[in-house]
């Protein structure tokens, strides 16, 4: 089994792309990748119609698609809550924010309603990280990884190799850290197995373009258990999936 840990759906006016439901489909089938987790890009035009046909393929494929919520985090909070509160109704996995698109840095106090949202309903929160620097940052992650040390953090693109020392800093420093290492180099991955464990690294490729790639990293650095753990086990066991 294999499944992606980072991938988009819908319009992006911050990095300019527009993935539609059967573009994803198709690279999944391409790729004979089994199921993704999935967030709207920051830069999103409609949140809300976004999330929704998340919403819809998580309704139409139950095993394939894994909905995660990514909202502009400098709305109003009861705002934020609510839209929270109504998405994990419907089934949503975890938060995302992006340092870089949604313009916040998690130490930041906007980014507490983030938090607080993910403690209140026990989700897992994914901090992009690496492009976008200063406030993407890895080591930007260990204060709220303290904070809550109960709750999972993810760094999106484990620091994008320029960043990926720090990244694997802040992994260690933080047990409650995993990395999802999309644009990071095959040899660093597999030294953040090597030093962290599979446990705590997951396959992810962010671009449809990328997935392919992305995923031959794992498949030619990685075998028996320690591939298994990356290709979907720590996915699994981090959002609580039913797969
Ligand atoms: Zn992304």
């Amino acid at each position: 089994m294999i499944i992606d840990a980072h991938q988009h759906l819908g319009i992006c006016d911050t990095f300019d792309h527009n993935v539609t439901e059967e573009d994803v489909l198709n690279t999944l089938n391409a790729n004979k990748i089994d199921g993704t987790i999935i967030f709207p890009f920051p830069g999103s035009m409609d949140e809300k119609g976004d999330h929704d046909r998340i919403y819809a393929l998580t309704q139409k494929y139950p095993k394939r698609f894994f909905g995660v919520i990514s909202l502009n985090p400098h709305i109003q909070k009861i705002d934020y809550l609510t839209e929270v509160e109504r998405l994990v109704k419907l089934g949503f996995k975890a938060i995302k924010i992006h340092p870089y698109g949604h313009a916040c840095n998690p130490i930041y106090k906007t980014v507490d309603k983030v938090f607080e949202a993910a403690n209140t309903f026990n989700l897992p929160v994914i901090i992009h990280t690496g492009i976008g620097t200063p406030s993407a940052l890895p080591s930007n992650a260990i204060p709220r990884a303290k904070q809550y040390p109960h709750l999972k953090i993810v760094l999106a693109h484990a620091g994008a190799y320029i960043y990926s020392i720090e990244a694997l800093i802040t992994a260690k420093e933080c047990p409650n850290i995993y990395l999802e290492p999309s644009w990071v180099p095959a040899f660093v991955i597999k030294n953040f197995v090597k030093e962290i464990g599979a446990h705590r690294v997951m396959f992810g490729s962010d671009i449809l373009a990328s997935q392919a790639s992305e995923l031959c990293k794992f498949t030619s650095t990685l075998s028996g258990p320690e591939l298994d753990q990356c290709l979907y086990g720590t996915v699994k066991e981090v959002f609580n999936l039913s797969v």
